[in-house]
């Protein structure tokens, strides 16, 4: 299982995490809500610890790691940790100067020494499951940004992660190649693909996830089921936010 407790990350004086306790279940997927500014992103990058906290601890599967002032940690034990992570981001991101196939290898080969033609065939699988098969080696500039961000979730897919985690994967496409990220996302999670995904899709959050935190001013202001989330906000704060969604 993923979870977050009690995380305050600070940026100089702004604290932009204030005691943020998250934790999705292992093969669920719990979707991340909430204003520009509330702190997503920082919290999806504390997972991974691109960022690291300066308070709570972060557990990813088996490992576990504590943050408190003044502590000092391996950068083994962060390598480690983020290691078992996946990430997709907004902006796809694929390397512009490899193939998708290449891409999604690139890992596998450089960090993990994976011997190229096991590889490529990992890669060849994962290209097939998100309906990529035949752009495997295809340019990413050659691409639709559906068709880059099918290919990033596989690259992100491709270490096994214990989690994915999405920051707004469907947020720079239109409706139509947004679309068919949703759908890809939906097969991971009937398939028990862990997933935490900042997003301001409704459609994304309520058709994959089945927990919905709202996050509002570094804060947790209310979690819980999707559907209930969603169809009855206990809050009122929730309840406007979801309204300016179209919910
Ligand atoms: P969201 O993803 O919900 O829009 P972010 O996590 O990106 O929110 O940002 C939350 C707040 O943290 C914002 O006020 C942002 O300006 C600030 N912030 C994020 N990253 C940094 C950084 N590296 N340095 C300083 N401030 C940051
Ligand atoms: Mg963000």
């Amino acid at each position: 299982m993923i979870g977050l407790e009690a995380i305050h990350k600070s940026f100089a004086d702004v604290e932009v995490l204030r005691g943020v306790s998250v934790a999705v279940p292992e093969r669920g997927v719990t979707a991340l809500i909430g204003p520009s500014g509330s702190g997503k992103s920082t919290l999806l990058r504390c997972v991974n610890l691109l960022e690291l906290p300066q308070l709570g601890r972060v557990t990813v599967g088996a490992m576990s790691l504590s943050f408190e002032p003044g502590a000092r940690h391996a950068k083994n034990d962060v390598l480690a940790l983020r290691r078992l992570t996946g990430m997709v981001f907004q902006n796809f991101q694929l390397f512009p100067h490899l193939t998708v196939e290449e891409n999604v290898m690139e890992g596998l080969v450089t960090v993990l020494r994976w011997p190229r033609d096991k590889a490529q065939e990992r890669a060849r699988a994962l290209l097939d499951k998100v309906g990529m098969a035949a752009k495997a080696t295809a340019w990413p500039a050659n691409l639709s940004g559906g068709q880059q961000q099918r290919a990033a979730i596989a690259r992100a897919l491709a270490p096994s992660p214990e989690v994915l985690l999405c920051d707004e994967p469907t947020s720079a496409l239109d409706p139509e190649l947004a679309a068919e990220v949703v759908e890809v996302l939906a097969q991971l999670a009937r398939e028990g693909t862990t997933m935490l995904m900042a997003t301001h899709d409704l459609r994304l959050a309520s058709t994959i996830a089945s927990e919905v935190v709202f996050l509002d001013r570094g804060e947790v202001v209310e979690a819980g089921p999707a559907a209930s989330l969603f169809g009855a906000p206990q809050r009122e704060r929730t309840r406007q936010f979801v309204a300016s969604l179209g919910g």
